[in-house]
């Protein structure tokens, strides 16, 4: 993903997820930080409307181990990690022959379906249900940990808190001081095995 794409694009000094305008075909589409959808899910306000094409209204997220990398995403396939991270991760999942950290949102990046006959029997459904939540699962405290992530980062390259970092300065700050990828996987496994609350 090319920056000058999103060089509009913010990191909310809240929850640390980005926003902004981008230009696709003759859309003019607003990706929403996640303060916008704790609104929607607290009732307090209408879901943005969808963008066409996209399965959702994501057109870029920043890389959900080390905060670092500018990712594509808006498909239900999109991968949430850079291809170093990825592999980490993909390298634990496979040691452990589980799915441990979720690369993406779909059941079957993780490696869980169910197949025409499986459908037809009980303890496979069950099986699929509780791999699906602990997914689930996964995913909040992956979420929780992203958020973290680019907090830490920002915060020791000199960003004030609580106020929005432009992508671009963002970047252009990793640049001259980069993120620590292997580090950042050690301490995302640490918090998955303790994931005491972190504060962003
Ligand atoms: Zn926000
Ligand atoms: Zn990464």
């Amino acid at each position: 993903m090319r920056l000058d794409t999103c060089s509009s694009f913010k990191i909310c000094g809240v929850c640390h997820t980005l926003h902004g305008t981008w230009r696709y075909q003759h859309h003019q589409l607003d990706q929403h930080c996640q303060c916008i959808y704790r609104r929607v899910r607290a009732g307090l306000q209408c879901a943005p409307a969808p963008w066409p094409v996209y399965d959702f209204n994501e057109v870029v997220t920043l890389c959900r181990c080390c905060g670092a990398q500018l990712l594509e995403s808006g498909s239900r396939w999109s991968v949430w990690f850079c291809p170093e991270c990825k592999a980490r991760v993909v390298g634990l999942n496979q040691r452990y022959q589980r799915c441990l950290i979720p690369i993406g949102r779909h059941s079957m990046m993780n490696g869980f379906r169910l197949s025409g006959s499986e459908c037809r029997n009980p303890s496979a459904v069950e099986q699929f249900v509780l791999n699906v939540r602990a997914m689930q699962d996964s995913t909040g405290l992956l979420v929780d940990w992203a958020a973290a992530i680019v907090s830490e980062t920002a915060r020791a390259r000199g960003f004030p808190d609580g106020m929005d970092v432009t992508l671009l300065d963002y970047a252009h700050a990793l640049e001259q001081h980069p993120v620590d990828k292997v580090s950042a996987f050690e301490r995302l496994c640490a918090y998955f095995q303790n994931p005491v609350t972190i504060h962003t």
